[in-house]
């Protein structure tokens, strides 16, 4: 019998499962080459055609979040820069495989050397479109993994996850992955528990595994006792889960009979439509960097992304948030190339410094807010003059809006509290709207502990005394000045927080829409 072996990684959904290990590093089946240069480009193509249908007959069936991952693989393969190479190579001889892989493999470098945590996360979809050609080229069928498996490998692909049944349970052990990646958001979405950053940990176990993704392990060849715990864990998380269910439809009211408002977190518009506005208290934190893709949108694409939450929320506030480009979230041809990118010119800052590209939002911004309830904040915020610097943009915009008779209107402009700063001296922002606390960075800033580093996880909690001091001082900051604060990190949906959160003062959390009933459920339990 094999020693158990438990791992430690960084959780990137949420839940358990008991099943076999199910090894995603199997690479494809061994290719037999062709006689001339001109069969192998042959070969090539039909195996790019093949592979390009198989994702076209996927994109037919997978819903608005799924199709959007499957186009950019699509785009990709159908982009010359990527599949040029491969086939400048094969009439020096180069097998079409061979080719192939090597034009990939050096695409895939690139992005996994990237000190940035959103590129490095889209290498999964390049290798993902590597291995799908390369069986297309050996004409291998796609090995399914067995119900209620855990797939286990290095990393996961997206078609890889899209055409596994979940039905039976499992979940995913990644050695690399990233919380951001392709996967880890449809896991959050479709309740798959996945753990990513398990590091070192060996390349082909195999037999029966304990997954516990709410906490972020792994337990490989478990013993008797760690099955039976693993399995009152793993009952009592479903309990709780089913229990929030219930939670969903009602306002969220502590022990005492405490008011608490409920907001969300989204990114992509179309999330909107899995969620019933009726089940929040509108939208605490809409993200605009994922908006930004692979570059800066035109004020068209903004104002509709910005009027269809708008009009889907309708009385209910929607703060939406000015570009957060920079640190894990590049955005090429905007971002730029640092040593330290959450130290560097990220949020606010970046804006700042490209008002070309900052005054396309500002004005997709006043021209969508005659459309609902609008909030705008910024990110990032350090100093009072970037606030200052900000609201000025808003203002000459809105002048030229003015000027050439464009429908428009000035939103509340609040803040972002996460660097520590302003959360220290929040006394210098009096004149602003509103705060809303990033946890997230709030925390890896005052810990020192980066936020998508899982050997410094363990420092990295919003309920160390240092960080829930400030939380609690900015709020009671925010009652005496009357000016509204919010918390909007991802400690607001986590129930092992919440209570701490609550004690601090904070009477309005925004949350993940997959965490909303949870954290409905958590805030029934706290006394305060
Ligand atoms: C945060 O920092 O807590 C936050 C909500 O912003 P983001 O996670 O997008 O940096
Ligand atoms: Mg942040």
């Amino acid at each position: 019998m094999p020693e158990p072996l438990r791992l430690q990684g960084i959780s990137a959904s949420a839940g358990y499962a008991e099943g076999p290990l199910f090894n995603l590093d199997r690479g494809p089946a061994r290719y037999t080459g062709k006689a001339t240069a001109g069969e192998e480009k042959a070969a090539l193509e039909a195996a790019l055609a093949s592979a390009t249908d198989r994702l076209a007959t996927l994109i037919e069936t997978a819903d608005e979040e799924a199709a959007g991952i499957l186009e950019f693989q699509l785009a990709m393969l159908e982009d010359e820069a990527l599949t040029g190479p491969a086939f400048a190579a094969i009439p020096s001889g180069m097998p079409a495989d061979m080719a192939w892989r090597q034009a990939l493999d050096a695409e895939i470098a690139g992005y996994e050397t990237s000190d940035q945590d959103y590129f490095r996360a889209r290498a999964a979809d390049i290798s993902d479109i590597r291995d799908r050609v390369l069986r297309a080229l050996t004409e291998e069928q796609e090995y399914a993994a067995p119900a209620g498996a855990i797939l286990y490998g290095e990393d996961i692909a997206p078609t890889r996850f899209l055409e596994t049944d979940w039905s039976a349970g499992g979940g995913i052990a990644l050695r690399a992955g990233s919380t951001a990646s392709h996967v880890a958001m449809l896991a959050r979405s479709r309740g798959v528990p996945m753990v990513v950053g398990l590091g070192s940990s060996p390349a082909n176990p195999d037999g029966l595994a304990l997954l516990d993704a709410e906490h972020g392990g792994i337990v490989l060849a478990p013993s008797k006792a760690e099955i039976e715990t693993f399995r009152r864990s793993s009952s009592s998380f479903a309990a709780r889960r089913d229990k929030a269910e219930a939670y969903l439809a009602r306002p969220a009211v502590t022990k005492a009979g405490t008011t608490v408002r409920v907001q969300v977190n989204i990114a992509d518009p179309s999330e909107v439509d899995g969620i019933d506005i009726a089940t929040c208290d509108g939208v605490g934190l809409m993200r605009t960097e994922f908006l930004f893709g692979r570059a800066p949108p035109d004020e068209e694409t903004q104002y509709r992304a910005y009027r269809k939450v708008l009009e889907w929320a309708g009385d209910k506030p929607v703060t939406i948030r000015t570009v957060d480009a920079g640190g894990d979230k590049p955005v090429p041809g905007f971002t730029v190339e640092e040593s330290n990118p959450f130290l560097g010119l990220r949020g606010i800052r970046l804006s700042l410094a490209r008002p070309d590209v900052f005054r396309v939002q500002v004005r997709a911004l006043l021209r969508a807010a005659v459309h609902g309830n609008l909030k705008v904040m910024f990110p990032m915020i350090a100093v009072t003059e970037e606030y200052l610097r900000a609201a000025t943009l808003f203002a000459e915009e809105q002048g030229g809006l003015i000027a050439r008779g464009v429908a428009q209107k000035m939103p509340p402009l609040g803040i972002m509290v996460e660097v520590p700063s302003v959360a220290i001296a929040p006394e210098a922002f009096a004149d602003v709207a509103f705060f809303s606390i990033g946890s997230n960075d709030l925390t890896q800033y005052v810990m020192a502990a980066a936020r998508d580093n899982a050997a410094v996880a363990h420092l990295n909690s919003v309920r160390h005394p240092a960080v829930l001091r400030l939380v609690a001082e900015v709020t009671a900051f925010g009652l005496r000045a009357k000016i509204p604060v919010s918390l909007c990190g991802d400690a607001g949906g986590d129930p092992a927080s919440i209570p701490a959160l609550l004690e601090a003062g904070l009477r309005d959390l925004s949350v993940a829409p997959a965490q909303l009933a949870m954290a409905k459920a958590a805030i029934s339990d706290v006394s305060v």
